[in-house]
């Protein structure tokens, strides 16, 4: 993969790979001006001359991403499902959701084709693990939503635009640290998608080592796949604990550089008779950090062959009101396109043709 991809070309790096063709430098910014926004096709970048647009095509990759198909959900959230672009591979497929409210809009972005840490309710992690996406395929995902935005812009006073990414789709965004950090350095560049660092959530399910890497390089709003504060039931529910439990994991949160009035997310999905009882709460409260840290419960997405059935409403407003009564932010999320498959842990790409 030593191609350079335009989705992760700086302007300097275009600038001169334009002088090495033997083009003018100029054109490298009005290329990265589409781009920008969103657009990779070359056809529709009406000010660029056709000789520039040939030696692109012909020297570097040009668009990381294939939209395979897109689906609307009644409550505006799109789901894209996308094929790698990669010659002489077999076809790869990752997910992306875009999920608009009435004052942002948030890209749910993937990491990984698959996850390899087989948390067991999670649908991604029954998915054959496919390899890591490059910092290109990761960042094509939310121009991919720029340019579908401007073609089919949403309606109903939901917000058109990107304001937040999280990376919360396919993988785990931490076991692909090296492709990830460029992406985040590619979203935060001043002179390309320039979103703040309040602006993106990066999700793990809890790789120490990394997460500190993250906090010194890029801090930005970490969410943390706890689902248990009991080591046991958490070795089973998020298996990489067995490699760093619990007591390493409040180390390490307890050291994450914090955003001004930022809070540390701590998710977790309620499952029926798993991780639901008072003694499960009880430990919860005594894990939480009240002033660092807030609780966001998670409804269970369900999908079919699941082991796992979700907590009851009444169960997910007794934890969420027991928290709260305890000085603890919690929230419960709200499930977006739950009917098109499109919530956490749904993610799951199922291969055309088989
Ligand atoms: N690998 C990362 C990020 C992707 S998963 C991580 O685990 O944090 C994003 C969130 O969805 C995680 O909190 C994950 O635990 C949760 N999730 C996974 N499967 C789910 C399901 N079936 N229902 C609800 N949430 C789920
Ligand atoms: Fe991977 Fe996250 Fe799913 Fe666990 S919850 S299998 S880490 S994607």
């Amino acid at each position: 993969m030593n191609t350079p991809s335009l989705a992760s070309l700086s302007l300097t790096e275009l600038r001169k790979l334009m002088q090495t063709w033997g083009l003018p430098a100029f054109r490298a910014q009005q290329v990265l001006d589409w781009r920008n926004k969103g657009i990779l096709d070359l056809n529709a970048m009406k000010n660029i001359p056709t000789a520039v647009k040939v030696t692109l095509e012909e020297n570097i990759q040009v668009q990381p991403l294939q939209l395979v198909s897109k689906q609307k959900s009644n409550d505006g959230t799109r789901k894209y499902l996308f094929a790698l672009n990669r010659a002489g591979q077999a076809k790869k497929y990752i997910e992306t959701v875009f999920i608009p409210e009435e004052s942002r809009g948030t890209v749910c972005i993937s990491s990984q084709a698959g996850c390899v840490l087989d948390c067991p309710f999670c649908h991604t992690g029954t998915q054959k693990f496919e390899g890591n996406l490059t910092a290109a395929e990761i960042v094509a995902q939310v121009l991919a939503v720029k340019a579908d935005l401007l073609a089919d812009s949403m309606m109903n006073g939901l917000y058109p635009h990107v304001s937040h990414i999280v990376y919360m789709g396919m993988g785990e965004p931490l076991a692909n640290e090296h492709e990830v950090f460029q992406s985040l350095s590619l979203l935060m560049a001043t002179d390309y998608l320039h979103l703040s660092r309040r602006r993106i959530t990066l999700s793990t399910s809890g790789l120490l080592p990394q997460i500190e890497r993250l906090g010194k390089d890029f801090p930005v709003n970490l969410a943390i796949s706890l689902h248990s504060a009991i080591n046991e039931h958490r070795n089973i529910l998020v298996p990489i604990n067995q490699k760093y439990d619990l007591i390493s994991l409040r180390k390490c949160l307890n050291a994450y550089p914090l955003a001004k009035s930022r809070h540390i997310t701590l998710e977790y999905v309620m499952l029926q008779d798993v991780n639901d009882t008072e003694e499960s709460l009880q430990a919860l409260i005594k894990f939480v950090t009240p002033e660092r840290e807030r609780v966001n419960l998670i409804r269970f997405n369900s999908y079919p062959g699941s082991i796992y059935q979700g907590s009851a409403t009444s169960v997910i407003n007794k934890f969420a009101k027991t928290l709260i009564s305890k000085g603890i932010r919690a929230t419960v999320r709200r499930s977006r396109g739950d009917d098109i498959m499109a919530a956490c842990g749904q993610l799951k790409t199922v291969k055309l043709g088989e």
